[in-house]
């Protein structure tokens, strides 16, 4: 139902696999995997477990969608007449949604002020205050029974082709065979990955981040996404490389944190606004905006062109190489994400809410807040402070981030042949007309100067401009 990515779901599964034996080992804790067919069920399947194993605490970590928090309040609606109190602590975020607010008492909606707000709190406050969190009565540890090991061994279960309610894609076990040697699962993986990612290209993130051939990124979004690392344990790593400092020192760490920060900024929207989590624009005038997959007279045509997005096969090699990439290894890095998510809003002019669908379909961290921050901003739909006519174009952001088309010559395997490097950000143009044809690669299905103006206008319609 929330059109996790077959890879993410293995990865979830993996990273279960093995906190239930190092929990065994090392602590002789089970962990018991429960089993609902739908989420109306989980509170019954919770309280059917607590009752069998007679708990009179449950200690949980929030989840922030509308969803989630529907499922625990219903969880603790049946649980609370049985006496079972109900701990719930917030471990997504470095600082609680909520907590960062203006002089006015109000939530930042433009991400600068929220940043800057956010750093200053973090800096004078003890992280108590970040969570803003009251002791709870009903929460003494001491309290907790000790679960007999024996008696609830359930074993993970392997990530099957059943069992994924929902999906018209098929499981691609090439991808999953790559994510699984790409994405080692537990703690330890995701502690080590941090800790190489700190001492060998932490101070040049800030330069390289944006070049997809670097491989300057982290890759820490999988493991955040799914909970295997927490953000604090990123964040502190991060303020230690830079001597305890956040917003001043080392570049490339105040810069990696900042984007922590971007992390934390969706999560507070979210919960300020949870229409986001509901299929909604975040700018609610953006709502008139007419979309091509929506005009009649236009759809047909869409349809074609978000198959050919899908595909990677738009005749814009930079968009292609992420699409193929982003199918085969279910990650991209924010660049190509941002350049993907812009030609299909704006150059396409294609409904925002298709390619969010799509990314969470594929990536191995797909995770709501962030994958709907990061469309809503590129469609304008969202908290970009800039409108409508932020449109990047595509040529240009292939020349300046992968100037040797060492990107491009990977995941489009038709041009792979061609040696000239340059011609590789716009081939149909800059090849010789015979040698395009050769390579069999598509012409650019729309013309970008073009298609920007459209854009533009379609904007500025919706905002009763024209
Ligand atoms: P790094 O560059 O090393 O950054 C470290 C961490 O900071 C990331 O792991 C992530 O948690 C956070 N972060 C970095 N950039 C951003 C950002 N722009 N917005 C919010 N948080 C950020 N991120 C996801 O985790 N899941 C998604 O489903 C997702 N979908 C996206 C969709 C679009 C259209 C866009 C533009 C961005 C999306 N992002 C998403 C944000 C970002 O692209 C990824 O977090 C990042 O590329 C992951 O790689 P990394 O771990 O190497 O990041």
């Amino acid at each position: 139902m929330h059109d996790y990515a077959p890879a993410k779901v293995d990865f979830l599964l993996r990273n279960l696999r093995d906190l239930q034996t190092r929990l065994e080992a090392e602590f002789q804790i089970p962990l018991t995997v429960l089993h609902a067919a739908s989420w109306d069920e989980v509170p019954q399947v919770v309280a059917g477990f607590v009752e069998r194993v007679g708990a009179t605490h449950l200690y949980y970590n929030h989840e922030y969608e509308v969803h989630e928090a529907r499922r625990d309040a219903a969880v603790q609606t049946l649980l609370a007449p049985k006496g079972v109190a109900c701990v719930g602590a917030h471990d997504e975020c470095i600082v609680a949604p909520g907590v960062v607010k203006s002089k006015e008492n109000k939530v930042y909606t433009v991400y600068t002020p929220f940043r800057k707000a956010w750093q200053d709190l973090v800096k004078r406050k003890h992280p108590q205050d970040w969570l803003a969190m009251s002791p709870d009565p009903g929460a003494n540890p001491a309290s907790v029974r000790t679960v007999v090991p024996d008696l609830f061994g359930t074993a993970i279960p392997e990530a099957t082709h059943e069992g994924l309610p929902g999906y018209t894609l098929p499981i691609d076990e090439s991808v999953l065979a790559h994510t699984r040697a790409a994405w080692p699962a537990g703690e330890t993986a995701a502690h080590d990955r941090l800790k190489r990612f700190a001492q060998s290209k932490l101070s040049a993130y800030s330069v390289d981040r944006d070049f997809p051939a670097l491989d300057g990124c982290s890759s820490m979004s999988g493991y955040l996404t799914t909970g295997v690392i927490s953000a604090r344990a990123c964040f502190n790593v991060a303020r230690a490389a830079n001597g305890g400092q956040i917003d001043t020192g080392d570049k490339g760490a105040v810069h990696w944190m900042q984007e922590l920060v971007w992390r934390e900024f969706y999560r507070h929207i979210l919960v300020a606004f949870p229409r986001v989590s509901m299929n909604q624009p975040f700018k609610l005038d953006t709502k008139l905006v007419k979309w091509t997959d929506h005009d009649p007279a236009t759809k047909d045509e869409a349809e074609r062109h978000f198959a050919a997005w899908c595909e990677g096969k738009t005749g814009y090699p930079i968009v292609d190489a992420a699409m193929r990439m982003l199918v085969q290894e279910g990650y991209l890095s924010n660049r190509l994400r941002m350049v993907a998510a812009m030609f299909l809003t704006k150059d396409l002019l294609i409904d925002w809410r298709r390619g969010e669908r799509f990314f969470m379909r594929h990536l191995i961290d797909g995770d709501l807040a962030q994958n709907n921050g990061g469309w809503q901003w590129s469609a304008s739909t969202g908290t970009d402070s800039q409108p409508y006519f932020r449109v990047f174009n595509p040529y240009l952001q292939s020349e300046k981030f992968d100037p040797d088309a060492v990107t491009i010559r990977k995941y489009v395997q038709e041009l792979r042949a061609v040696k000239d490097s340059k011609a590789l950000h716009e081939p149909h143009a800059r090849l010789p007309a015979a040698v395009f044809v050769r390579t069999g690669y598509p012409r650019p299905i729309v013309d970008h100067k073009a298609a920007r103006v459209r854009a533009i206008n379609a904007f500025k319609i919706a905002a009763g401009k024209v």
